[in-house]
């Protein structure tokens, strides 16, 4: 260390404060990183690793620490890059000026940039949030705290019982943060700390139990969000009040800054929104598709129709919380319809909104302090547009549009106190001038003056000494280390005036500079630095003004958002032709005519074909389907959740008509995703899934279960699949509305003998090999599979076709069935008056010999039911 540069021993004390971070040093125009931090930027930035001599002494190359750096003007975009690769990045600046500077110039951090607390603009989606994410975990509770920084909103709230990491799991699907803190209880489940890591490729870290003390959490709480937020807080909970506390630590500790646009504290308890599970989300394709994780094909991009960025992320929440209470439901989707129905001021509401800028995010960077002139013009900007926006909404007497309308300020104060001060088109710096509105500030006005005259004058001295002393190549220029000087060429050398002090000698000429050019100088210099500064002052002091009225502006953004979304809906249910649906909670779901949101958007060639659902509280409440595969049995059954999804939402359906009974939950088994990389089979990966959804749901659950017990033998799986739907239908077990899809048909025959549950097919017409998809969806069990034709559709060569078509023959044979005749619905209904001598002959056809154990007591039990 007694070896080292002080400046160097300076570095080394910055970064033994900040290990985790690569550290960005500031030394004159660059961002400098050393050693470890520089091999890692170079490799990740693609820069050119020199290094340093860091002592005193000259040492050898090996002994130089590696070191790279980067244009502190350009620092915004490389920044980008590491944090979107989840690293941490510690800004070190220089904290006084180093001209004015006595021995080594004072550094230090300014805040530490993390993956969830950027807030330029460059790191950032528009259409999503940014969330940061507390977590504290103990042996009685969980509490999980969300805050985006960059929009200044927090969401928090906490679980007991057993099932928590499960409940903070889904809260993490809700929001999906980018950066964690967790206490050491939290750090240690595995399954959190797995979740949060692969499934939202989230930063994770271990704040231990130091940040989440309750005392501090508290202090912190009431700092942040005031003494009322606290008192909102559940007694008795600590664990929510602890999981905000850990984020506002980090924060804190981090950000170094004013941070008091999160002033809002969303607390909300379990039971306002419906929870949807990590599979059910991804099942359903809400924000981005299964297997491309594409935007393009999923329900954001049908719903997704807003004009600003606020409004787009409001949208997202309401897909991400669906609601439950009817009455919220309905005052939404009321909104909803007064847009659909008023065509024309619907049209002129979201075309005042179309362009309007992101007034929460620019908020957010001048609370924080970086935002920079242009950023001021584009709030300004965009507040200029809200008496258009207002006036629109004010056409619409909607309850809730009525109240955004309320919640709307014109801001005509603030956007006409920034219009004053900012010009039209300032710099992207707020350190260079030039930004200050001519006639806003007298005293900038008269420093310009100067340096406009001054210019002036210099070109006036540059003509007066040329005629004085009759060079006629003399000119004044201009350069960093001489200030203004006169120049004279070679050949006018003799000319040169006894008073001109010679300066510096050129290879064509000679530099002077006299008296009354120095003096001309001084006034000049000092004038563009006075003014410099002086608007730099007139700014800072506008960003306070601004960050004082944060609140109004944050609640106008929050009802523009609201109206962006809710005419989003409303213009999407007009071009699609939705229905709106009568939401109550009588249990029911009855749809005309649904059809899939996104399928019938993608078909090109062929119309969709719409279906109904009828599923009731008692009747018809499981649903078990059957139809070949292509037939559209996937199609239907997340056709009719996401039906149920969107009128929670409070958006119009696709549909002619829909009644639906809220649902608490809606949880989907589909199709067979692989966790290999997690150490599980396909089976295991199926079988964990159905048995959340048998744990968790309730009566008032919606399942949607396809193709149960496919990943095993057949009649494993055969009996697994109806014993599953055995508990699904029995009320006094689970009794959930279930949608139940198998190519088991033997199934079909429950319908007879458990209450409640009713067969479906979805039908098609065989024609000689080949088989037409009718996509309609028709009561009783199909007929067969078409396993082979469609396997054929599919290109299998002609000879596996073939084959296999033999085979199947020989199996019909040996077991005396066939497996290919259309069943009459006659075969299907009649397990009740199958007599006597269709057990016998049953008994005949079977081999003991061949059944296994579990074969054999499923033959008892159906053989004594039929005599029953
Ligand atoms: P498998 O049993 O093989 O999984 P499936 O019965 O679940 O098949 P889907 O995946 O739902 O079949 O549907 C297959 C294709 O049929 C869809 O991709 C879609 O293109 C088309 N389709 C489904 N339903 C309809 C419909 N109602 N109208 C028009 N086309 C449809």
């Amino acid at each position: 260390m007694a070896e080292l540069t002080p400046m160097m021993k300076q570095y080394l004390e910055i970064k033994k404060d900040n290990p985790d971070s690569i550290l960005f040093f500031r030394l004159g125009d660059f961002y400098e990183m050393f050693d470890d931090d520089a091999r890692l930027a170079s490799r990740e930035l693609d820069l050119t690793l020199t290094s340093r001599d860091h002592g005193k002494h000259q040492k050898p190359a090996e002994e130089q620490i590696p070191m790279c750096g980067i244009p502190y003007h350009a620092s915004e975009a490389y920044i980008a890059r590491l944090i979107a690769k989840g690293y941490k990045v510690a800004i070190c600046e220089q904290m006084e000026d180093p001209a004015a500077a006595k021995g080594l110039v004072k550094r230090d951090i300014i805040r530490v940039v993390t993956p969830g607390t950027v807030i330029a603009a460059a790191c950032l989606d528009d259409k999503s949030s940014n969330f940061l994410c507390g977590i504290y975990m103990d042996s009685r509770a969980a509490g999980v705290a969300f805050c985006d920084i960059s929009t200044g909103k927090a969401h928090l709230t906490a679980f007991t019982g057993k099932d928590r990491l499960e409940h903070v799991v889904n809260e993490l699907g809700r929001f999906s943060p980018v950066e964690a803190i967790l206490n050491d209880g939290a750090y240690a489940e595995k399954g959190l700390t797995d979740a949060l890591a692969e499934t939202f490729s989230c930063r994770v870290e271990n704040g231990g139990e130091r940040r989440f003390l309750l005392a501090e959490a508290e202090k912190n709480i009431r700092r942040q969000f005031g003494e009322e937020a606290l008192g909102r807080l559940p007694a008795g909970t600590p664990a929510a009040a602890m999981a905000l506390g850990g984020l506002l630590n980090y924060l804190y500790e981090t950000q170094k800054t004013d941070l008091s646009h999160i002033n809002d504290l969303d607390y909300y308890e379990q039971g306002r929104f419906m929870e949807l599970d990590l599979a059910a989300r991804r099942n359903l394709e809400l924000t981005e598709t299964l297997r491309a994780k594409e935007k393009k094909g999923s329900l954001l991009w049908v719903l997704d129709k807003t004009k600003t960025p606020m409004g787009a992320r409001c949208l997202r929440s309401f897909m991400e919380r669906p609601l439950l209470s009817v009455t919220a439901i309905c005052k939404r989707n009321a909104a909803v319809a007064a847009l659909v129905e008023n065509t024309i001021a619907r049209e002129e509401l979201i075309a005042a909104l179309t362009g309007l800028g992101d007034m929460e995010r620019l908020l957010g960077r001048i609370v924080y302090g970086t935002a920079g002139g242009r950023d001021m013009a584009s709030l300004r900007a965009a507040m200029e547009k809200l008496p258009a926006v207002r006036a629109q909404l004010a056409a619409f007497s909607d309850r809730r549009l009525a109240e955004l309308t309320e919640q709307l300020d014109t801001l005509e104060d603030v956007g006409g106190r920034i219009a004053a001060a900012i010009c039209d088109e300032p710099p992207f710096s707020v350190r260079e001038g030039g930004f200050i509105r001519d006639g806003f500030h007298q005293e900038v006005d008269r420093l310009r003056h100067i340096l406009k005259g001054g210019k002036g004058v210099i070109a006036e001295m540059e003509a007066r000494e040329k005629e004085r002393t009759g060079i006629r190549t003399l000119k004044i220029g201009y350069n960093k280390v001489f200030g203004y000087y006169i120049e004279v060429s070679n050949s006018f050398k003799d000319q040169v005036p006894e008073t001109y002090i010679r300066k510096q000698t050129l290879v064509n000429g000679e530099r002077f500079i006299t008296q009354e050019l120095k003096d001309l100088e001084h006034s000049v210099l000092t004038a563009s630095e006075r003014v410099v500064a002086l608007e730099y002052e007139l700014f800072t002091q506008l960003r306070r003004e601004v960050s004082d009225q944060a609140a109004r502006i944050q609640r106008t953004a929050a009802a523009l958002a609201e109206a962006d979304a809710l005419a989003s809906f409303a213009a999407v249910a007009v071009r699609r032709g939705y229905c709106r649906p009568d939401v109550d909670e009588s249990g029911v779901i009855e749809i005309r005519e649904g059809r899939h949101p996104v399928v019938e958007q993608v078909l090109k060639d062929t119309l969709f074909v719409p279906n109904d659902t009828f599923m009731g509280e008692r009747e018809e409440r499981v649903a078990i389907i059957t139809g070949p595969n292509m037939a559209g049995k996937s199609t239907y059954m997340r056709q009719v959740a996401l039906i149920v999804l969107m009128a929670q939402m409070g958006s119009f359906v696709p549909a002619r008509h829909a009644h639906i009974g809220v649902v608490d939950r809606i949880f989907t088994r589909i199709g067979a995703s692989d966790d290999l990389s997690a150490g599980q089979s396909t089976f295991m990966v199926e079988m964990t899934e159905v048995s959340d959804i048998l744990h968790h749901a309730t009566k008032n659950s919606l399942l949607i279960l396809d193709e149960i017990g496919r990943g095993t033998s057949t009649f494993d799986g055969m009996s697994i699949a109806r014993a599953v739907l055995e508990y699904c239908a029995d009320r006094k077990l689970l009794g959930a509305k279930t949608l139940f899809a198998t190519h088991y048909h033997e199934l079909t025959e429950l319908e007879n003998t458990l209450p409640g549950t009713v067969n479906y097919n979805i039908a098609v017409k065989a024609r000689g090999d080949d088989i037409i998809f009718l996509r309609k969806i028709v009561p009783g069990g199909a007929d067969r599979s078409y396993g082979i034709e469609v396997a054929r559709l599919a290109g299998l060569p002609e000879k596996v076709v073939q084959r296999a078509k033999a085979v199947l023959k020989e199996l019909e044979e040996e077991n005396g069935v066939s497996y290919t005749a259309p069943r009459r619905e006659t075969d299907q209904v009649s397990l009740g008056s199958i007599g006597e001598g269709e057990v016998l002959d049953a008994l005949r056809r079977c081999q003991p010999d061949t059944l296994t154990p579990i074969e054999a007591m499923g033959l008892l039990y159906e053989l004594k039911q039929k005599l029953s």
